[in-house]
């Protein structure tokens, strides 16, 4: 399960709007208590993807690093990531699965014709093969 918050959830919504009809990315900070996980901070980051943009996103390890150093001076943990599908279901994608892993929370918001329509959390599985979908609140 995971639970984020109004600001965070407010921050990567206006994102994905922003970059509309490309694809956004950002790390989501914040805490996991008996399995509950908990979105206290979003942080935007740059779509490092060198093509077309509108239906993928890449994340540099050094920004993802950063992130998690954030997290960390805050007495928080990167617990996950986000990234917006323009004009898209927020189904987890095959090359999502490929650029996954297991231990972080995988947020996609679909962004209909600019504006939010609906969102999924995902955890894929160590394999690469699948993902479960996560209870979302917000
Ligand atoms: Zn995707």
């Amino acid at each position: 399960m995971i639970r984020i918050e109004a600001e965070p959830w407010e921050v990567m919504v206006s994102h994905a709007r922003k970059t509309y009809p490309n694809e956004c990315c950002g790390a989501m900070l914040g805490s996991t208590e008996e399995g509950h996980k908990l979105v206290r901070v979003a942080i935007p980051l740059e779509n490092a993807f060198a093509g077309v943009q509108a239906q993928r996103y890449e994340l540099r390890p050094e920004d993802l690093l950063a992130a998690d150093k954030a997290a960390r001076a805050r007495q928080m943990d990167l617990i996950g990531i986000y990234h917006s599908h323009p004009d898209c279901d927020a189904y987890f994608s095959k090359t999502d699965l490929q650029n996954s892993c297991p231990w972080y929370s995988f947020l996609v918001l679909s962004i209909q014709k600019g504006e939010f329509h609906h969102a999924n959390s995902w955890l894929p599985n160590f394999e690469q093969t699948e993902a479960a979908k996560e209870e979302l609140h917000y």
